[in-house]
C-alpha cells in the first residue's frame, strides 16, 4: 500500500535532525522535497534540501493547483507539497517522508487517512527550543523570536496527530520514533 509518514514540529525541535537519521535507517523512506519561497539557509541546495522557487513562481503554481497543500507558514515565505513530487516517490514504491509545518502536517494526515502515520516532536520546554535555535546559528534574532512564538501555538495543536515524542535525549527519541514506524509499516 501506498504509505505516507509525517512530521512535525516547532522550528528545532530536532525534527530535521530524526528525519536525517530515520531516511539512513530505512532505504525504502524518501524525503519529500517541498516547494518553498524562502532563500537557501546554509549549505542547502536546490532539489535537495527544497526546490527554490521565486515567490512568483510559487503564486503560479498555486493558480495552476500544483500543490498537495500548501501555506504561507512565515508572513510572506510559501511552502507546499508538490503533487509531482508524492507522485514520484510513490512510482518507485517508496514510502513518502514529509517534514512540515504543524498546519501542514494536521492538513496532510486529513488528505492522506489512513494511508498516513503522523509524528508530532515535541521539544522539552520552550525555553530549551530557543536555546537550540540561538545554538543552532542560522537565523537572525527577529527569526528566531517569531519561530518562539509561533512554538507555544504550535504546542497546542499536538493531540491532533497520531503519536507525539518528546526530544529530549535524541537517541531516545530516534527509538521511540521507529518503534511508531515500524508498526506502522506493518500494519
Ligand atoms: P525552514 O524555513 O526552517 O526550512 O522551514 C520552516 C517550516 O516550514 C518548518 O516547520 C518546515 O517543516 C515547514 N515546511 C517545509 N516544507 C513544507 C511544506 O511543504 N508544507 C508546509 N505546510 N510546511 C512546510
Amino acid at each position: 500500500m501506498e504509505k505516507v509518514i509525517i512530521f512535525s514540529a516547532p522550528s528545532g525541535s530536532g525534527k530535521t535532525t530524526i528525519v536525517h537519521q530515520l531516511l539512513q535507517k530505512y532505504p525504502q523512506f524518501e524525503f519529500s522535497i517541498s516547494a518553498t519561497s524562502r532563500a537557501p539557509r546554509g549549505q542547502e541546495v536546490d532539489g535537495v534540501d527544497y526546490y527554490f522557487l521565486t515567490e512568483e513562481e510559487f503564486l503560479r503554481r498555486i493558480e495552476a493547483d500544483a500543490f498537495v497543500e500548501w501555506e504561507a507558514v512565515y508572513a510572506g515565505t510559501h511552502y507546499g507539497t508538490l503533487r509531482s513530487e508524492v507522485d514520484r516517490i510513490w512510482s518507485k514504491g517508496n514510502v513518502i517522508v514529509f517534514d512540515v509545518d504543524v498546519v501542514g502536517g494536521i492538513n496532510l494526515k486529513k488528505i492522506f487517512g489512513d494511508k498516513a502515520c503522523s509524528v508530532f516532536i515535541m521539544p522539552p520546554s520552550v525555553e530549551e527550543l530557543e536555546r537550540r535555535l540561538v545554538g543552532r546559528g542560522t537565523d537572525a534574532p527577529e527569526v528566531i523570536a517569531k519561530r518562539v512564538a509561533k512554538a507555544g501555538q504550535e504546542i497546542e495543536r499536538a493531540p491532533e496527530f497520531d503519536h507525539i515524542v518528546v526530544n529530549d535525549v535524541l537517541e531516545e527519541a530516534v527509538a521511540a520514533t521507529c518503534a511508531i514506524i515500524d508498526k506502522f509499516i506493518a500494519e
